[in-house]
């Protein structure tokens, strides 16, 4: 099998009437709207906090930490770029501090709208904000949520922790990928 190696995913263009959405107040903290990154027709949907740098200081494309660790559970699983959608809870990166609780309900919307077009067979939720948000459920937690499947909304979804708490924690390695090893199964099966 050839090295794992992260690359720049194609980002999913934001639609021309959100482009500009100021709807939650986020956009006062500078940061620009990233819709989301991968195959905009992929059967898989996974669902971050936000997201994370596309551009370093310089304006050059990088890879931020959260979408190296996520691009290589998906190739230790054999799943590739063109399997995955990736999106978000807001879809702003907050870089301060926010009335979150009304960021994210707001945000949710957008969301809500994605799932209703894109339809997607299966989903990932990575990290408590984005399964909390989610699930629709302030207790939910990645700890007791994980290693089984989940009817939410009628969408089949499984559930893992951030990318980059498993970067800080590499304990969570062992996981995190026996959580995207049975995500693919299923996948492979769907
Ligand atoms: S985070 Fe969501 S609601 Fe807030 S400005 Fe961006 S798209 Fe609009």
């Amino acid at each position: 099998m050839a090295d794992f190696c992260s690359t720049v995913w194609p980002e999913i263009p934001t639609p021309n009437n959100y482009l500009n959405c100021k709807e939650c107040g986020l956009y006062k903290q500078g940061t620009r709207m990233v819709w989301g990154e991968g195959n905009p027709e992929a059967p898989i949907m996974v669902i971050l906090d936000n997201p994370g740098a596309r551009e370093d200081k310089e304006g050059n494309p990088t890879v931020c930490g959260t979408r190296q660790t996520l691009q290589k559970a998906a190739f230790e699983v054999g799943l590739k770029m063109s399997d995955l959608y990736i999106t978000y809870i807001l879809k702003r990166r907050p870089v301060r501090k926010y009335d979150k609780e009304f960021t994210r309900n707001i945000c949710m919307q957008h969301l809500e709208q994605q799932l209703i077009s894109i339809k997607p067979s299966l989903i990932f939720c990575l990290g408590n904000v984005a399964v909390q948000s989610f699930f629709r459920n302030q207790n939910a937690e990645v700890k007791s949520f994980r290693g089984k499947w989940h009817n939410v909304q009628g969408y089949l979804t499984m559930v893992a922790y951030h990318p980059l708490a498993v970067r800080r924690r590499p304990n969570l390695w062992p996981y995190f990928l026996d959580d995207w090893k049975v995500f693919a199964e299923r996948y492979q099966k769907h």
